[in-house]
């Protein structure tokens, strides 16, 4: 399989669109609440693409999420061999974004036991480590825990670097965190888990059912697209078609995804 990465420029920033490959999920399980035209296509069993972003500052590389690494799905784990193959060392990474604390996004934390970034500062939102941290018994905390002394922990919305903002954005967990990245005029919203797969933008209720709170992540999903509609922003989104990267348009039955096609 050839190497899933795809670089872009957003202003002064290098950006990066990196394939963790992907994990087998149920229909079911990836869609609660959703009307059954929408996803009618989809096998009741499908692999669920995984993408992360990596930026580069000029200053800073700084990687969001860290994939479901391969010891977690012999279908992940391809996040360092893409990252390699782009010519970055996991010792490269300056900072460590975990946008939220499921184990697709913090799998790749840790390999045979050791930081898989061994310089990295790790940055999440307080609310999502007092979850984890208060479930001893969970793969969440399993990977959090060898970390805590590397791991610093937001209580409020911050720009951790010149044109990148963290923003906590509550529903899918209590403190996922989505990212607002410009420069130079161009904007990038990071929706993480907020958003599923193209199709359900028809039907804002559908969402993954580990979501901890259907109702409140319905608001933060409807406020997230609006948003990303006023300031017309690129978007990047962990489970959508590779590289995940598309803009939005609203039609008359919501949104429609207009995604960024890459050769
Ligand atoms: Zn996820």
């Amino acid at each position: 399989m050839t190497n899933q990465i795809h670089p872009f420029q957003l202003g002064a920033f290098k950006l990066m669109a990196i394939s963790d490959g992907a994990f087998p999920v149920t229909r079911d399980f990836f869609f609660a609440e959703t009307p059954d035209e929408l996803i009618q296509h989809i096998p009741t069993q499908f692999r669920a693409p995984l993408n992360f972003l990596l930026i580069d500052s000029g200053d800073k590389k700084v990687l969001v999420d860290t994939g479901l690494g391969y010891e977690h799905s012999p279908t992940a784990g391809k996040l360092l061999s893409n990252l390699k193959a782009a010519g970055i060392d996991p010792e490269d990474i300056q900072t460590v974004i975990i946008t939220h604390a499921h184990l697709d996004h913090t799998g790749g934390m840790l390999t045979n036991g050791k930081p898989t970034f061994p310089h990295a500062q790790y940055i999440m939102h307080k609310e999502e480590w007092d979850v984890w941290t208060s479930q001893p018994d969970s793969n969440e905390y399993k990977q959090l825990l060898p970390l805590k002394n590397q791991i610093k922990l937001l209580t409020e919305n911050k720009e951790i670097l010149p044109g990148i903002r963290l923003i906590h954005t509550p529903g899918h967990t209590a403190g996922h965190l989505s990212l607002s990245i410009f420069s130079e005029g161009e904007h990038l919203m990071l929706a993480s888990d907020i958003l599923n797969y193209p199709t359900t933008l028809e039907h804002l209720p559908s969402h993954i059912r580990a979501e901890q709170t259907p109702t409140q992540a319905l608001e933060t999903r409807k406020k997230f697209l609006e948003e990303a509609s006023s300031k017309s922003a690129l978007l990047f989104v962990c489970h959508y078609p590779f590289p995940g990267l598309g803009r939005i348009e609203r039609t008359n039955k919501g949104w429609k995804w207009i995604p960024v096609l890459v050769q």
